[in-house]
């Protein structure tokens, strides 16, 4: 097994093919290398590497060694440097590099090979004393930090004193004398903390910084990180070990990163930051705040810092082209880390860009207009979850208010909750239920869980591609960043700005698409599509099997799903439409019939109503099927509960109170959700279903002699026994027929039924006798199948997937092992007696993509949710027909 692939400018072991051996790191920089795109030289320890120290521990660092030493000897030639030489020395960086990004995760150590011999010849050789020293008093800090565990403000607190000593306010200020003192009082402090000295071997500062850097795979923050994006624990992280260059040689030297496009917006224009003499960790920190790259950023922002375009012209039309030729080499946006050491270019890093959903979308249609990507990739880009995502709010343009504070838009939305301070109180808010914006001085690594439950996120330093501004990107969650005119202090839990003073508690809304800070909640807005919205998901109109339709009860609801691109209502629950004011009246009043004659009476009330209903929601959906669900709920649940109501009911209805106390507490029920519902009322009570029927086919004949196309399908549910559905089917038909008669007109329609018991499923060869359609209503059939009340098994949950019994909650994800293997069954004996079987879902997991997926593979004709899943259900029915593809390949 090979452990160690060297890359330099004419020699690259690695390519971009390599990922999962190099990380993504080591392999960027391999197929860099590759292209002939200037990247300092050096090795990557492979991710194999770090799975079998975990084994055999410090163990096989000796198996490493020889193949680590061939590669540093391999440097040395091909820089003309030495490691440890005074004369010439070598200097180099160690970084992880995972085969998934994990940024500012794990570790990273800068300057290796610096010790009190070998600064000297640095500063000899760049003639740059203070530089020299600055490079080493880094080096002692980064490794006495991340090596040896020592608090990172010991050494800050050494920097301040003497600033202060020296009345100066920048690092920068502090000349060669103070950075040897402060190298002198680092020393002490490693030796102090440790009580071992600084190490001078170059070698052995390589070998503690490798091992540092695997270690760091299992750091508390890196393991948080994985948990939270679902990646593996077992890849390991790859180790590369690169030749140093400078940012920080002077005022001609710089560092900066830069992405392709607009990560914000996905605007295709070049984009980034940096900072003059300084070194990669300056930009990242987010303490300095940077300068634009260009001038049309400087003037979008309103800057005032120069741009690197006006600085350094040749420079930044070098780093243009490069941009041009890495976007279509990887065909996709790259976030490119660079350093200019005394004018001369280097590329420290590319990966594809993380990216705000809106770009996301943006850049994936743009992409394949430009030729460079397939719609298929553009689909296989885009997850269910960013569309979910752009489909959240922002705020009403026509909303008037003043904000506090402006600083930058890192991640656009908006959010609003109360003020935390602290990550920890996001947490804890978050889980007794309420929202919060988490303020901070700038985010790290640690923050991640407080930045996970918060609604948003205020930062007062750090530019655009700082850790606050690049994390809540990735989880896009509304952030401004770098927004200096606050000032917040930890201490008192508040922050000021201007005459404001905000308190921990209070409500304030971010705007991360503008930048404003505002006091209050302001009202918000669903995110308005951008073309590109409608256009990707044109795409996945293409690829996709499953039709997507959606639940919808009212006419508004329907209207919002056929906008988002709806082909139908899969699920009209007809029990809302009983609740209105004087409807509910009329309801009451047939529940508490005597006889079938006064029932009919109260629903002949209801039957115009209904059919007012069914008229405006045909209307909408014009040309388009509706699945109409006959009554469902148990009846009590249409009773009043207190006294004082049920008196007032009595009254009403002109009966005598007993009487109605009496009936209202027959109709209780032990077990309700297993009781008289579904088409258990339908069979007691026919002439509920007749009614209902009729309410149907008299809005459709009405409609269509209007010129009008209403397409009724009406479903029955709660059905165990073929048995049933021939019932109830055979008054629909019969009214449907009457009705039909009755207009002189001819309507198309379906009865079929929901799968929502076991028992219907496993009998689903005779069911489908009946029914021309099947609608497996999966809130019911995970409920029965699992014996999980739905409505209360929110107390058991939580322990049994925190205690490893069930992977995830099977009413939001559909549990493909036990329901799954229902719909299975019931799909297959229902299409063996009736081949034309149409199958669909409209319990919940009909817009849970991981749910879609399984729809697809076993056969389903369509899945149906709620309006607003209606895009995410069509992008994961195409992502599902690609998944299967590369499968199967
Ligand atoms: C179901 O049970 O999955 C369903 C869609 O019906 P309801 O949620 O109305 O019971
Ligand atoms: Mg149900």
């Amino acid at each position: 097994m090979k452990y160690v692939y060297f890359f330099s400018k004419d020699n690259a072991e690695g390519h971009a093919g390599l990922r999962d051996l190099l990380g993504g790191k080591g392999a960027g920089l391999h197929e860099m290398a590759r292209m002939g795109i200037p990247v300092p030289p050096g090795f990557t320890i492979t991710t194999e590497a770090c799975k079998q120290f975990f084994k055999e521990g410090i163990n096989f660092i000796v198996k490493l060694k020889p193949e680590v030493e061939v590669a540093l000897a391999e440097l040395e030639r091909v820089t003309g440097k030495s490691f440890g030489n005074p004369g010439n020395p070598l200097l180099v960086s160690v970084r992880s590099g995972a085969p998934v990004s994990m940024p500012g995760m794990m570790d990273t150590i800068l300057n290796v090979g610096l010790n009190d011999r070998t600064v000297e010849g640095l500063a000899k050789l760049t003639q740059n004393e203070r530089f020299a020293w600055d490079c080493y008093r880094r080096l002692i800090q980064m490794f006495g930090n991340v090596i040896l565990g020592i608090p990172h403000e010991e050494f800050e607190k050494e920097i301040d004193e003497l600033k202060q000593k020296k009345k100066v306010k920048f690092d920068t200020e502090l000349d060669a004398k103070d950075l040897k003192n402060l190298v002198k009082k680092f020393k002490e402090i490693v030796k102090q903390k440790t009580g071992k000295e600084f190490p001078q071997d170059p070698e052995d500062q390589l070998w503690q910084a490798i091992v540092a850097v695997f270690k760091s795979w299992n750091n508390k923050r890196a393991i948080e990180y994985r948990k939270l994006h679902g990646i593996p624990d077992d890849m390991g992280t790859a180790v590369n070990v690169q030749t140093m260059v400078f940012g920080n040689m002077g005022e001609d030297s710089g560092t900066g990163v830069a992405f392709t496009r607009d990560p914000a917006t996905g605007e295709n224009v070049f984009y980034g930051e940096y900072l003059r003499n300084a070194q990669g960790e300056d930009v990242v920190a987010g303490i300095r705040t940077p300068q634009p790259l260009n001038r049309l950023q400087k003037e979008r922002r309103g800057d005032k810092l120069p741009s690197l375009e006006e600085e350094m012209p040749e420079v930044y039309n070098e780093l243009l082209k490069i941009r041009e030729k890495l976007e279509k080499h990887f065909r996709d946006i790259q976030d490119i880390e660079f350093t200019i050491e005394r004018k001369k270019l280097y590329i420290l890093q590319t990966r594809a860009g993380k990216r705000t959903p809106l770009a996301a979308v943006k850049i994936a249609v743009d992409m394949v207009k430009e030729g460079l990507i397939s719609q298929e990739e553009a689909v296989e880009r885009v997850t269910p979850e960013q569309i979910d995502a752009l489909l959240h709010p922002m705020l009403d343009p026509s909303a008037k208010y003043e904000p506090i504070a402006k600083g930058l838009p890192a991640s656009p939305g908006a959010a609003t909750g109360k003020v935390v301070f602290h990550p920890d109180d996001a947490v804890k808010l978050k889980e007794k239920g309420e929202k919060t914006i988490l303020v901070r001085m700038e985010t790290s690594p640690e923050d991640i869980a407080g930045m996970a439950a918060c609604e948003g996120i205020l930062t007062q330093r750090g530019g655009m591609t700082s850790h606050a501004a690049v994390v809540a990107r990735a989880m896009g969650k509304p952030c401004v960043v770098g927004c200096e005119s606050i000032s917040i202090s930890y201490e008192k839990k508040e922050f000021k700005v201007g005459d404001n003073v905000v308190k921990e508690g209070d409500t304030i809304t971010i705007d991360g698409t503008s930048g404003n800070v505002i006091l209050g909640d302001v009202p918000k807005v669903r995110g308005a599509a951008i073309p590109e919205f409608k256009e990707l998901l044109n795409y996945a109109d293409k690829i996709r099997k499953l039709g997507v339709r959606a639940n919808a009860d009212t006419p508004e609801q329907a209207r919002i799903a056929r906008e988002f691109g709806a082909e139908g209502i899969g699920l009209c629950r007809t029990e809302h439409m009983f609740f209105g004011e004087n409807r509910i009246s009329a309801m009451r009043e047939m529940i508490l019939a005597d006889t079938a004659e006064e029932r009919k009476r109260a629903l002949d009330k209801l039957l115009p109503m209904q059919k007012e209903d069914f008229k405006k929601i045909f209307e909408v959906m014009d040309g388009l099927p509706v699945i109409i669900r006959t009554l469902d709920p148990p009846l009590h649940e249409f009773l009043p509960k207190e006294e004082e109501q049920i008196r007032k009911l009595a009254q009403d209805i002109g009966k005598p109170y007993e009487k109605v106390k009496e009936r209202v507490e027959a109709l209780q029920e032990l077990n309700p959700m297993l009781g008289h519902r579904g088409c258990r009322l339908g069979i007691t009570y026919p002439e509920i279903t007749e009614m209902q029927a009729r309410a149907i086919f008299e809005a459709a004949c009405e409609l269509k002699k209007e010129g009008k196309n209403p397409i009724p399908e009406i479903m029955i549910p709660v059905s165990s026994e073929a048995k049933e559905i021939e019932h109830q089917r055979k008054i629909i038909d019969k009214v449907a027929r009457e009705t039909m008669i009755k207009y002189g007109v001819e309507i198309k329609y379906m009865v079929g039924t929901m799968i929502e018991l076991p028992r219907a499923a496993l009998t689903a060869d005779e069911v489908a006798k009946y029914a021309e359609f099947f609608s497996f209503g999966t809130n019911d059939l995970t409920q029965t199948t699992f014996g999980f009340s739905r409505d209360d098994v929110g107390k058991i949950l939580p322990d049994y997937i925190e205690k490893g019994i069930l992977p995830y909650d099977p009413f939001q994800r559909l549990d493909e092992k036990g329901v799954g293997e229902l719909i299975k069954i019931g799909i297959q004996k229902g299409r063996k007696t009736n081949p034309k079987l149409e199958v669909g879902i409209c319990g919940e997991h009909g817009g849970e993509p991981n749910s879609i997926y399984f729809c697809h593979k076993v056969g389903m004709d369509y899945v149906s949710c709620s309006p607003y899943r209606v895009p995410v259900a069509r992008l994961a029915a195409a992502r599902a027909v690609l998944m299967e593809k590369k499968k199967k390949a």
